[in-house]
């Protein structure tokens, strides 16, 4: 059997900074650690590829640079019905491809010396005094400690009994620029948050972000419903994204449409059993704009803090660990947006989104001539 002092089920941002910062900080740990992914890399993740300021920072605290196309925005445009903002700020974020950003970061863990097992899906978990055996599909492994990092449909949290009910809906199409309507967002770098289907139930909005694929323009576009407010019914998305759509002179049915949930942090939830603790989506992101890259990153970094400071200890009875994120930095960022999302995707009429998008014009003119 192939033993470890450490597993990290999942190789995409959480698992990989989870790999890196054990590098970083512990690197007795990190020789005897095993990053496992179901995938082969670089694997497709549907994402809208956004990353932050933020996120680029927690890259630059683990000393990683990576070299991967990345589109700068410079603008946002903030969009409810038929009132616009915008949101001039240089390099707000940067839309990557994710096969492309988290291949690369998985390199660079396998450059600081982290070994990683690719096409190797956990599906079985049991745990026994002395560790945590794990079943996947390249054998048994033994680990002391596992972090799972395997996404929103975290097959780790499943097998621990660590359930959550909070479930955003995403979906997603990828449209070259050379379309019916001439993506001039594209040439302005800027990224499009449309809100208006608020008005048709959706806790969310509409996305477009232009982007690079295979050296050719391209724009991603979606529409996320947060379901932060779950009492509320739910509204019917494709239709949504139909529309949303044709006003911009696209139609449906000529793309694929792919869609994948994502789960919201709430800090009453369990995120560890003795063990197992998990990071990233499997934990849960926040619910106002679905931003997780930076998260799951600064998640997974967190999580291989704890983890060392528990060898260091050898106490692996993980009690604490939901209560330490949720007062961490990180925890406090997750509240927060949380409380946005409770608060603008409320069952508010139109006169409330309407009163919002002119005081948003306001403030973002008298920051222009500030
Ligand atoms: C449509 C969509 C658009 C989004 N747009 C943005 C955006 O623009 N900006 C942003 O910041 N966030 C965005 N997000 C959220 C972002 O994609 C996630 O928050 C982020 O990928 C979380 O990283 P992670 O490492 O926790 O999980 P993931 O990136 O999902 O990585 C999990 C890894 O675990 C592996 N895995 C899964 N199951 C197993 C198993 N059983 N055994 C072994 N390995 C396994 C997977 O192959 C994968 O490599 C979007 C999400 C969606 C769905």
């Amino acid at each position: 059997m192939n033993e470890y002092d450490i597993v990290i089920v999942g190789a995409g941002p959480a698992g990989s900074a989870a790999a890196l910062r054990l590098a970083q900080r512990a690197p007795q740990l990190a020789a005897r650690a095993l990053l496992l992914d179901k995938a082969r890399f670089p694997r497709k993740k549907l994402c809208g590829g956004g990353v932050t300021r933020h996120a680029w920072a927690l890259l630059r605290e683990l000393n990683v640079t990576l070299n991967v196309p990345a589109h700068p925005i410079h603008q946002l445009r903030l969009v409810y019905a038929n009132l616009e903002a915008t949101l001039r700020w240089r390099d707000l974020f940067r839309v990557v491809q994710r096969d492309e950003f988290d291949a690369t970061l998985l390199r660079a863990a396998r450059a600081r010396g982290i070994q990683a097992q690719e096409g190797a899906g956990v599906r079985e978990i049991a745990r026994d005094d002395a560790g945590v055996v794990l079943q996947t599909d390249a054998g048994e492994y033994r680990a002391r400690v596992v972090i799972g990092a395997d996404g929103a449909n975290s097959v780790v949290r499943q097998k621990m009994g660590l359930r959550s009910n909070r479930v955003s809906r995403l979906m997603e199409i990828l449209t070259p620029r050379a379309e019916k309507t001439r993506a001039a967002e594209f040439g302005n770098h800027t990224a499009v948050f449309d809100f208006s289907p608020l008005a048709r139930g959706v806790q969310g909005y509409y996305w477009d972000f232009p982007a690079w694929r295979n050296g050719a323009p391209v724009m991603n576009r979606g529409l996320y419903d947060s379901r932060v407010r779950p009492e509320r019914p739910r509204a019917e998305l494709r239709d949504v994204l139909r529309a949303e759509l044709k006003a911009r002179g696209l139609e449906l049915q000529d793309w694929r449409l792919e869609g994948h949930p994502e789960r919201w942090f709430d800090s009453r939830e369990k995120y560890s059993a003795p063990r197992v603790i998990l990071a990233g989506d499997a934990a849960g992101t926040e619910p106002w704009l679905g931003e997780g890259i930076s998260h799951a990153l600064d998640f997974g970094m967190r999580a291989a803090d704890y983890v060392a400071d528990a060898f260091a200890k050898n106490d692996f009875s993980f009690a604490d660990y939901t209560e330490k994120i949720a007062r961490s930095a990180l925890g406090r960022r997750l509240r927060f947006k949380k409380f946005i999302a409770h608060y603008i995707y409320d069952n508010h009429g139109e006169w409330f989104y309407r009163g919002g998008w002119r005081m948003l014009q306001l403030s973002l003119l008298c920051l222009r001539r500030a």
